[in-house]
């Protein structure tokens, strides 16, 4: 088992691209293909927006970033937030569905996630916060 990695970030947009790379590094040692780190980076990256943008409400706070291996060829990261949280996950999955009312946002985060990511599980309270925890298998080749 690879070792863990934790990561506390201030939850602020101007450190998702840091949030990317953090994925990308953790992620590099499995040696995977460039398809399955664009994957993962983008996940991590939606899911690292919401806990900023949703989570804190653009006012800042800390995410944690968790990574893992449950198996050799497998990735488990959790990103975590202790802001406002989800009154209703199911609703909030939904393709196009956002709380959002400026306009910006397309509400197709957990899409993405979910369509990049082999599994995707959200826990939310509301007032206590929300954890994304997402799995993703790698396509590892033995050479013989
Ligand atoms: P996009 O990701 O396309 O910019 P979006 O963030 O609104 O838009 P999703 O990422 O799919 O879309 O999230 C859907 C909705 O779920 C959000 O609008 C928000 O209401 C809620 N949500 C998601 N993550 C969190 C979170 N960490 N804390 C509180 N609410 C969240
Ligand atoms: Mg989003």
């Amino acid at each position: 088992m690879k070792k863990e990695l934790k990561v506390q970030l201030e939850g602020s947009l101007e450190n998702q691209s840091l949030a990317r790379a953090i994925a990308a590094a953790y992620l590099s040692e499995a040696d995977p293909t460039i398809e399955e780190i664009t994957e993962v980076k983008t996940a991590v990256s939606e899911a690292f927006s919401n806990a900023c943008v949703h989570g804190y409400k653009n006012d800042g706070g800390i995410v944690y970033l968790e990574f893992g291996f449950i198996a050799e060829d497998t990735v488990m990261i959790k990103v975590i937030d202790k802001g406002v949280g989800i009154g209703n996950i199911a609703q909030a999955m939904e393709p196009l569905f956002t709380t959002d009312t400026s306009q910006n946002r397309s509400g197709m985060g957990f899409t993405v996630m979910e369509s990049f990511m082999d599994k995707i599980k959200v826990d939310s309270k509301v007032d206590e916060g929300t954890c994304i925890t997402m799995v993703k298998k790698l396509d590892i080749y033995y050479v013989l």
